[in-house]
């Protein structure tokens, strides 16, 4: 897998949404709090999707047709409000993806955790 190329990706939804807000002039309203705020309410939408499906069968019922497209938009909403958030932050996500991501490969050797639930330490 080439890092450069799965972190341009981010470059590339970071101009879009740019782009999407310099042409509506929205640039003004994209404070980091209210971005924050955006962010969490596209999270909760995401979250009620599941709120009452039974934990061992939500991975099932939401490959149904119709939950599935809904996750799929809420999922896509929290990525371009995560992406204009780091923008409004100038923190690169690819480059603080790429770094946390080590960091976590790091801190959780496969052979001394395969197979348990990861804790906080
Ligand atoms: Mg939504």
């Amino acid at each position: 897998m080439d890092k450069t190329t799965d972190q341009d990706s981010f470059e590339y939804f970071r101009q879009l949404m740019r782009d999407f807000s310099r042409d509506r002039d929205w640039e003004q309203f994209h404070d980091p709090k209210s971005l924050l705020l955006a962010l969490v309410g596209e999270i909760g939408e995401l979250a009620e999707l599941f709120q009452w499906l039974p934990a061992d069968q939500a991975k099932g019922l939401a490959s149904k047709p119709e939950l599935h497209q809904r996750v799929e938009e809420e999922i896509g909403d929290i990525v371009l409000y995560l992406v204009r958030l780091a923008d409004v932050l100038d923190v690169n996500l690819g480059q603080a993806t790429m770094s946390k991501f080590d960091s976590v490969v790091e801190r959780f050797p496969t052979d001394s955790v395969k197979g348990q639930a990861p804790r906080k330490s």
